[in-house]
C-alpha cells in the first residue's frame, strides 16, 4: 500500500498529467516501493527527488510530415521525452507504433531511468517515438518517414546529450535511415549518437540479441537463487519480435524447451520446442506473420486469437508489450504451476498480475531489471564507438552476462536489506532509485 506521505504526491502526478494512465501506473509501481528508502534518507524527501523524477527535464513533441508511395501526404506526431540526466546522457529507444502517445512515451522514459541506473553504466533516461504505423509500409516509405522524423529530432541529440536506439517498430533498418539523415544534416560521423547500428557501420555484436539474451540470463539467476536450473523446464514466451526470438534462443541454449510464442494474430504451439532459425527466417527475413511457422513445421499449430498464458508452463516470459499479462492470466499461470516470470517487455504485467505472482511466491523479475540487457549492451556499443574499437561476440556476451548477474544480485540483496526478501520489484525500484537520487543530491537543485 502507498505510504501516507506518498499518496498526496501520487494524486498530484495524476492531476498534473491527465489521461496518461500508463505513466500513472509506472509511477505508482515505483513510489509504492520507496517508503523504506525515504525513511532511511530524509534528504531525498527534502530535496524533492521523487517530484523531480516525475517531471521530465524536457519534453519534445513535433510534427512529422511524409509522403507515401502513392503520393499521399501523411502527418504523424513525434516525441522525445528526456526524463533524467543525473547519471549520463538521456538514453532510451524510439518506438514506432500506432498506440504511441505522450503518456506511453513518459511511462517508458520513467522506467528507463531506473533500468539504466541498474546497469551500472553512465546512462540517463529518456524515450521517444511516433504514432506512425510501419505495418505494411514499403522500405522507401520507412526511409522517408525516418528522414522526416530525424530532420526535427537531430537538434536535440548528441553523443553527450541524448542517444536514442530502437524499441517496438524500430530495428537496425530504421536506425540506419535515422543515422544517415543525422550525419547528413550535421556533417558529423558521430557514431555514439545512436545505438543499435548495423555491424558494418559502428554497431556492436550482441546488441540485436541482448535484450532477449539478458532476460534469459536474469531468469537463470532467479532460478539459481532458489537452487533450480533452467535445464528441462518448459517455457512460454509471448511476442515474436527481437526480444522474444533471442530470449527463446538463449532459453533453449540453457536446456529449456520453449513451446509457444505469439503475435497480435494468435499463438504458435510447438511441443517439440520452437525452431529459432525458422522464426528468424519468417520474422526477420520475410517480415511475415507467425501462421507461416505452423504451415512449415510438423506438430506445430497456430491458433488465431488464442491467449498464450493458457499454455501450461514452468516459466513465462512476457516479451510483447505493456499490460499484456493481466491478473486473470497470472491466476491461470499460477494454477498451471508456473514458478518464474521475467519481463522481457516494458511493464507487460498489470499491477493485479504482479500482486498475484508475488502473493503466490512466484519468482518475478520486473522489466527494469530483467530486460536491462538491451540498454546495457547499448552502453557497450557506445564504449566501443568512443574508443574506435570492436569487440568479439564472445567477449561482448560475457560482459552482458556479468552485467545481468550483477543486476540480479543487486536487486536480490537490496530487497533483503529493505525487508522484502525475494521481492525483485522492491529490490529493482530501490536499487535504481538510490543510484539516481544520490547523484541528484550531489548535483544540487537542477
Ligand atoms: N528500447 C530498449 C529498452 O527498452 C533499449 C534502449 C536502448 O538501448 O537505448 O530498454
Amino acid at each position: 500500500m502507498l505510504d501516507e506521505k506518498i499518496e498526496p504526491f501520487y494524486d498530484e502526478v495524476v492531476r498534473r498529467n491527465p489521461g496518461e494512465v500508463e505513466f500513472h501506473q509506472a509511477v505508482r509501481e515505483v513510489v509504492d516501493s520507496l517508503g523504506p528508502v525515504l525513511a532511511k534518507h530524509p534528504r531525498f524527501t527534502e530535496r524533492k527527488i521523487i517530484e523531480r523524477l516525475c517531471e521530465p527535464e524536457r519534453q519534445i513533441i513535433f510534427r512529422v510530415p511524409w509522403i507515401d508511395d502513392a503520393g499521399e501526404v501523411h502527418i504523424n506526431r513525434g516525441f522525445r521525452v528526456e526524463v533524467n540526466s543525473a547519471l549520463g546522457p538521456y538514453k532510451g529507444g524510439l518506438r514506432f507504433h500506432p498506440s504511441v502517445s505522450l503518456g506511453i512515451v513518459k511511462f517508458l522514459g520513467f522506467e528507463q531511468v531506473f533500468k539504466n541506473a541498474l546497469t551500472g553504466m553512465p546512462l540517463g533516461g529518456g524515450k521517444g517515438g511516433s504514432d506512425f504505423d510501419p505495418k505494411g509500409r514499403s522500405d522507401d516509405e520507412i526511409m522517408r518517414f525516418c528522414q522526416s522524423f530525424m530532420t526535427e529530432l537531430y537538434r536535440h541529440l548528441g553523443e553527450y546529450t541524448d542517444v536514442p536506439a530502437g524499441d517496438i517498430g524500430v530495428g537496425s533498418r530504421e536506425i540506419g535511415y535515422l543515422f544517415g539523415q543525422y550525419k547528413r544534416i550535421t556533417n558529423r560521423y558521430e557514431s555514439g549518437v545512436l545505438t543499435g547500428k548495423g555491424l558494418e557501420w559502428g554497431g556492436a555484436l550482441v546488441r540485436t540479441e541482448a535484450t532477449g539474451y539478458g532476460t534469459a540470463m536474469f531468469t537463470r539467476e532467479m532460478l539459481a537463487a532458489r537452487g533450480e536450473l533452467l535445464d528441462g523446464k518448459t517455457c512460454v514466451v509471448s511476442g515474436s519480435g527481437n526480444v522474444a526470438i533471442y530470449a527463446i534462443e538463449k532459453l533453449e541454449q540453457f536446456g529449456a524447451t520453449v513451446v509457444a510464442c505469439s503475435d497480435s494474430d494468435g499463438v504458435v504451439y510447438d511441443p517439440k520446442g520452437l525452431d529459432v532459425d525458422l522464426l528468424r527466417q519468417i520474422k526477420e527475413v520475410e517480415r511475415g506473420r507467425l501462421d507461416r511457422y505452423a504451415q512449415r513445421r510438423d506438430y506445430a499449430t497456430h491458433s488465431r486469437g488464442a491467449n498464450i498464458w493458457e499454455t501450461p508452463c514452468d516459466i513465462a516470459l512476457p516479451c510483447a508489450t505493456q499490460n499484456e499479462l493481466t491478473g486473470r492470466d497470472a491466476a491461470t499461470l499460477i494454477r498451471n504451476g508456473v514458478s518464474a516470470v521475467a519481463e522481457g517487455a516494458n511493464m507487460p504485467t498489470t499491477p493485479e498480475g504482479v500482486r498475484a505472482f508475488l502473493d503466490a511466491g512466484v519468482a518475478f523479475g520486473p522489466g527494469k531489471a530483467a530486460n536491462a540487457g538491451g540498454v546495457a549492451t547499448s552502453a557497450l556499443e557506445m564504449q566501443q564507438n568512443a574508443s574506435r574499437d570492436r569487440w568479439t561476440f564472445e567477449h561482448t556476451e560475457e560482459r552482458l552476462d556479468e552485467i545481468m548477474t550483477d543486476i540480479h544480485s543487486l536487486c536480490h540483496r537490496t530487497a533483503e536489506e529493505f525487508g522484502s526478501p525475494g521481492n525483485y520489484v522492491v529490490g529493482a525500484n530501490i536499487a535504481g532509485f538510490q543510484r539516481v537520487a544520490h547523484a541528484m543530491v550531489a548535483m544540487g537543485l537542477v
